[in-house]
């Protein structure tokens, strides 16, 4: 008789571990009764890390400075999701979201440091030329200090029972230049080797620190950097007074960006969604990567490994 798995897919509710709606089974629950704060949680990106993770069971707190957007999803999705405000640029705020969800839910267990800002796109403030300090700064505090100071608290909060994740969402222009503006740039690369010195500290008490490096998500944030740049006024005009941010951009917007995307991909046949980044980002909150720390997990399609690199 031909050899028989152990069981059959039909008792994971399918071959791959999830049902017609995407959500995991119960055996394939990877964060079950898992605590989780997402940084940057109400939209985006984090948008969707939040709801895979909370498809995998954990309890999530969001974190972000759009109260709006971030009640609204934590109120959708139910009792297990909380929203706090929180600016990761001022350290209280982190504190604050940390003990929240440590007063809430007893522990934590899963710190993502999602939230970040791409910064002004205009001509002249993408040049090294003639960036602007301030603004330099203001990129600077969000994504690489903010970053520190989540797993500053993170780490306080999981000391204790030595045991927890941190994942931080970095960048290929973390990894290459010429993918974004400088202060971005730098802000990513930041990420990346506090991903490996914090892992090199915080393994002594058993808590593993990784990033995740995404190529370009059609998110508002790459969609309002796309105008911006393609905005007549402000491409020549550096002090141009420019607010072309919209939190929820449309369906062609959409497509348009990741049609833009798929002509710079080295992987072709595929569109990058920020599914596939949260994916990512759930394989190193759990305990199926248990032995991986300080990893900066690549999610480009390859585009990091190519010579043929075009800058967006
Ligand atoms: P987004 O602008 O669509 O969403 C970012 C979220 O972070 C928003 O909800 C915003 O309110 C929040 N936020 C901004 N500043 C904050 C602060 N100071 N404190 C707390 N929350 C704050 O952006 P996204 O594309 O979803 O980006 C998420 C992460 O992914 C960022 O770190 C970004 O740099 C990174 N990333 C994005 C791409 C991409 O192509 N979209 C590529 C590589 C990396």
């Amino acid at each position: 008789k031909a050899h028989q798995p152990a069981m059959s897919p039909s008792h994971h509710g399918g071959a791959h571990g999830w049902d017609a709606s995407g959500a995991p089974t119960p055996m394939h629950k990877r964060l079950d009764g898992k605590v989780a704060i997402v940084t940057g949680g109400a939209r985006g990106i984090g948008e969707a890390i939040v709801r895979l993770f909370v498809k995998h069971g954990a309890k999530v707190v969001i974190a972000d400075i759009d109260d709006a957007a971030g009640e609204a999803l934590a109120a959708s999705l139910g009792p297990h999701v909380a929203f706090v405000r929180c600016d990761v640029s001022v350290e209280e705020d982190v504190e604050r979201a940390v003990e929240r969800a440590v007063s809430r839910h007893g522990r934590l267990d899963v710190f993502c440091n999602n939230a970040g800002i791409l910064g002004r796109q205009t001509r002249a403030a993408k040049s090294i030329l003639s960036f602007d300090a301030g603004e330099f700064d203001r990129v600077l505090r969000v994504n690489a200090l903010g970053t520190a100071l989540g797993m500053k608290h993170a780490g306080r909060a999981m000391m204790a029972r030595r045991y927890g994740s941190i994942v931080s969402v970095a960048s290929v222009a973390g990894v290459l230049g010429g993918l974004g503006p400088h202060a971005y740039t730098a802000s990513k690369h930041a990420i990346v080797g506090l991903t490996k010195n914090a892992a090199c500290e915080l393994g002594a008490h058993g808590i593993r620190v990784n990033c995740v490096s995404p190529f370009g998500v059609a998110t508002p944030m790459l969609i309002n950097a796309w105008r911006q740049g393609h905005d007549a006024s402000a491409a020549d005009d550096a002090d141009a007074d420019i607010d072309l941010d919209i939190a929820v951009p449309s369906d062609q917007e959409v497509e348009k960006m990741e049609e833009v995307v798929r002509s710079l991909a080295t992987l072709k046949g595929s569109t990058l969604r920020p599914r596939d980044i949260a994916e990512a980002v759930l394989f190193l909150a759990s305990d199926d990567s248990r032995y991986v720390s300080g990893h900066n997990l690549v999610v480009d399609g390859g585009v990091t490994t190519s010579r043929n690199l075009i800058g967006l």
